[in-house]
């Protein structure tokens, strides 16, 4: 039978139609309850076309009883939903089965909104499909919600990706529920293993109680881990810090609790240093090798020396003899053949002493930035700066042009002429002790000088001082005045001029100019 539209004449349709199935329940009471449901409710024929609506469809869409009573279900379509959908659902609901989905629908004013809709197909005596029950919700905010929640999402993402970090965030159970770019790579890397699981194995094993940075709401900061991955010989390395996120209890169980953070989530953060650390093992060798060739060379010249101390013994034995016969008034000729042994031995020991004098370390010549070099030499020398009392007044030039150079001989070279500029401020007794060193590009020339404010040098000795074994301090005791003189020697093999300069005027300044890189290859050719 046909059901229409009006309240009396549903009634009475349910009336005619009820079985009494539903014991007490009157259909009265059954039109109360759909009347009064919150949800939009219609009734169609098997064609979609209304029947009824409830008040709650009314107000949902902007259609009255009146008018949508006898028009077709499809006066909701907003025409964005694909035909697909519909499709599928008729080929459902037609064979007699529940369909259950989200359309976009049009309310009278012509506005979208997201209708999570359920349809029942309502069968008559004949087993065949005599209405459809329509039961739908506007889901629209709550879509809304969810794609605010997948961009702010993917917007985190995009962050963390952009970031040159490592970022994983694992859940209570140890698994990554985020993670980066730079993850996934390490991921790839490591050929499928999970670089969190090994991370948290190696902080462990490096005493990281992961437990009570959960408990006390902790953290951990850059914690070194080492990665030992199959098919490389060399390992990685990463400083690895940890935070603790409370992750929100999100179960049906918890949704009348106050909301506090029930899981212990663990953000990590790792920085891969493997670069870093290779230059400090590097570093490490080159220290230790240089220490061992420095025992080694010490041990030479102990050797060497006490082996010419052995043979320096022969000729004092022999001068001893010669003296106590010169004393016992020997014959002349007997003297003259014991001094003629003397001789020979005290040469064959000058020899030996000559054997033992250390080859020149043959350090190869790279390009050499002088600022960067002179800096080594000024942390080097902090200590003494400190002890003298002296200011230092570094003026480096912002960019300086390379040399090239054996950067040992020169750092020997310039800590030679600024431990010379800290004995000549001491001996002028002033208060201000001050040494300044500056550097300078000029053509295809580089220029460091170091100037101090000491008794400075007279122009009658601005040569003598470059002089082997010429001292002229007051003070200084122990200085063979061989410094000035193997600067010199440095300076030139590397093509360079050092000199006083005359135009100082307080103090001394020491002028050393280098040739820049290509010409002073050009013009040392294969000696550097
Ligand atoms: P139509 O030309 O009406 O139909 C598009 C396609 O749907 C057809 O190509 C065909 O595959 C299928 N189809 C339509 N009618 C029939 C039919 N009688 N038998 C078999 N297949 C058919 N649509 C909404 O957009 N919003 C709603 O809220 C909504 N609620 C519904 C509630 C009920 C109880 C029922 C039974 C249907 C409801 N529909 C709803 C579906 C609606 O009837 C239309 O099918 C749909 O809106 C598409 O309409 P259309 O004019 O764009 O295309």
């Amino acid at each position: 039978m046909a059901v229409k539209g009006t309240t009396a004449e549903v009634i009475e349709a349910f009336e005619l139609t009820s079985t009494g199935a539903q014991g007490a329940l009157s259909p009265r009471l059954f039109y109360e309850i759909v009347q009064q449901s919150p949800l939009a409710i219609s009734i169609t024929d098997d064609k979609a076309d209304i029947l009824y609506v409830n008040p709650a469809f009314e107000n949902l869409t902007g259609y009255v009883n009146d008018v949508i009573v006898g028009k077709n279900e499809s006066i909701l379509s907003h025409k964005q939903t694909p035909a697909e959908v519909y499709r599928e659902l008729w080929s459902t609901i037609k064979d007699k089965r529940s369909w259950h989905g989200t359309l976009v629908n049009r309310r009278v004013s012509g506005e979208a909104y997201l209708a999570e809709l359920s349809i029942t197909p309502v069968l008559g005596d004949n087993g065949a499909v005599a209405y459809f029950l329509g039961i739908h919700r506007d889901v629209s905010e709550m879509h809304a919600l969810e794609q605010q929640l997948h961009h702010q999402k993917a917007l985190i993402e995009s962050v963390l990706d952009s970031a040159p970090v490592i970022v994983a965030l694992l859940d209570a159970e140890r698994n990554v529920i985020l993670d980066n770019q730079a993850y996934k790579k390490l991921l790839g890397d490591l050929h499928g293993r999970e670089p969190a699981t090994l991370f948290v194995d190696a902080l462990k094993q490096d005493g990281v109680d992961l437990k009570a940075v959960c408990r006390d709401s902790s953290g951990f900061s850059e914690r070194e881990v080492r990665l030992d991955i199959a098919g490389s010989l060399e390992p990685r390395w990463f400083s690895v810090s940890g935070t603790w996120v409370g992750e929100l209890d999100s179960t049906a169980g918890s949704y009348f609790k106050e909301q506090a953070p029930a899981r212990c989530c663990l953000l990590l953060v790792a920085n891969e240093v493997t670069v870093l650390k290779r230059q400090m093992e590097q570093a490490r060798m080159q220290h230790l090798r240089a220490s061992l060739a420095e025992q080694q060379r010490a041990q030479d010249m102990r050797e060497a020396l006490s082996g010419a101390i052995f043979q320096l013994q022969t000729p004092v034995n022999v001068i001893q003899a010669a003296a106590d016969m010169l004393e016992r008034g020997t014959d002349i000729n007997k003297a003259r053949e014991v001094l003629a042994q003397v001789l020979v031995s005290g040469q064959k020991a000058m020899e030996t002493l000559r054997g033992a004098l250390p080859d020149e370390p043959q350090e190869p010549a790279t390009s050499v930035n002088l600022n960067s070099l002179l800096q080594d030499v000024l942390t080097l020398m902090t200590g003494r700066f400190l002890a003298c009392g002296v200011v230092i007044d570094w003026c480096p030039q912002a960019v300086l042009s390379s040399i090239c150079a054996r950067p040992d001989q020169l750092r020997s070279l310039f800590m030679r002429l600024v431990e010379n500029a800290l004995l000549a401020v001491a001996e002028s007794g002033k208060d201000h002790r001050s040494i300044r060193i500056a550097t300078r590009s000029q053509s295809d020339r580089v220029e460091v000088l170091v100037q101090d404010n000491g008794p400075g040098i007279p122009e009658s000795r601005r040569l003598k001082v470059f002089e082997p074994f010429y001292t002229g301090w007051n003070l200084a005791r122990g200085h063979a005045g061989m410094g000035l003189s193997l600067v010199q020697e440095t300076v030139n093999q590397h093509g360079g001029v050092v000199d006083v300069n005359p135009a100082s005027v307080d103090g001394c300044q020491i002028r050393v100019t280098f040739p820049v890189s290509g010409r002073q290859r050009a013009l040392q050719g294969s000696s550097l």
